[in-house]
């Protein structure tokens, strides 16, 4: 399937659509959910156009890989969640609930997170 360049996340990187920014490299972004699932939740994305974890590790350039993992550290710290844990989470897919079809990683913490995945029936 081919990248919607008009994904919320897309928009948000043009500057279409603002966000509440806590890092910011050549390439790599991460902001604040409009909607946390914790008290800290932050996604990271990269700012090239990959829908997802696979495309990016398959297609993106290994300057990309790069500094999108060397961004991590410089976010968890900024964020306060390096002393106090975090969970990390990439949706992928219908199976997963993938909302935004640009890759993002979730951060989440700022409190205990409980069991790993609560199931549906
Ligand atoms: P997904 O389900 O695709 O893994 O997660 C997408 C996430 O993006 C959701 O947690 C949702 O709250 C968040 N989100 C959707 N639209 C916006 C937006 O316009 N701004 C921000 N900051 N987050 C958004």
């Amino acid at each position: 399937m081919a990248y919607d360049n008009n994904n919320i996340f897309a928009r948000i990187l043009r500057g279409e659509i603002p966000c509440d920014k806590v890092y910011e490299d050549p390439h790599v972004l991460a902001f604040r959910d409009i909607r946390p699932h914790a008290k800290t939740h932050v996604l990271v994305i990269p700012k090239g156009p990959y829908e997802s974890l696979e495309e990016f590790s398959a297609k993106a350039s290994d300057a990309e890989i790069v500094a999108f993992h060397r961004a991590i550290p410089k976010i968890t710290a900024a964020i306060g969640v390096s002393v106090t844990g975090y969970r990390a989470i990439a949706n992928s897919g219908a199976d997963s609930h993938q909302e935004v079809p640009h890759y993002h990683l979730h951060l989440l913490g700022g409190q205990r997170l409980g069991p790993l995945l609560s199931l549906p029936h």
